[in-house]
């Protein structure tokens, strides 16, 4: 399953650079699949990736479910969890992916 931020987070932005696939943006950003991906324009998808897409929270920093692989492929543990000085990167219990999802997922990100 993907990780969620919660309300507790300080915007300390020390989880931001650490994300392989960079999922994790900070409040009122504008985010992109083809960020940190190998996603591009042509990609065998039915959207552009390149395309901005409107922040999903103003206030704080958030993670994008569809770009989160739990770190899958690069740690053995998520690096956001590790890092989060508050605790507040949490497994989204209504998000739920297998392990075989979540590898899937990261050959779809990057190929
Ligand atoms: Fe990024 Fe890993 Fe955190 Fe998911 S678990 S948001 S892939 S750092
Ligand atoms: Fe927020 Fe934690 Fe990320 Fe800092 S590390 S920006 S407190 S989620």
């Amino acid at each position: 399953m993907s990780i969620k931020i919660t309300n507790d987070c300080i915007n300390c932005g020390a989880c931001e650079p650490e994300c392989p696939n960079k999922a994790i943006y900070e409040g009122g950003k504008k985010w992109r699949m083809s960020d940190g991906t190998s996603l591009k324009k042509g990609s065998n998808i039915n959207y552009d990736p390149t395309l901005f897409n409107n922040p999903i929270k103003n206030n704080i920093y958030f993670i994008i479910k569809e770009k989160c692989t739990e770190c899958i492929g690069f740690y053995d543990e998520p690096q956001c969890i590790e890092i989060c000085p508050v605790n507040c990167c949490i497994l989204d219990k209504k998000n739920i992916e297998t392990k075989k999802d979540l590898i899937n997922k990261k050959l779809f990100l990057h190929g």
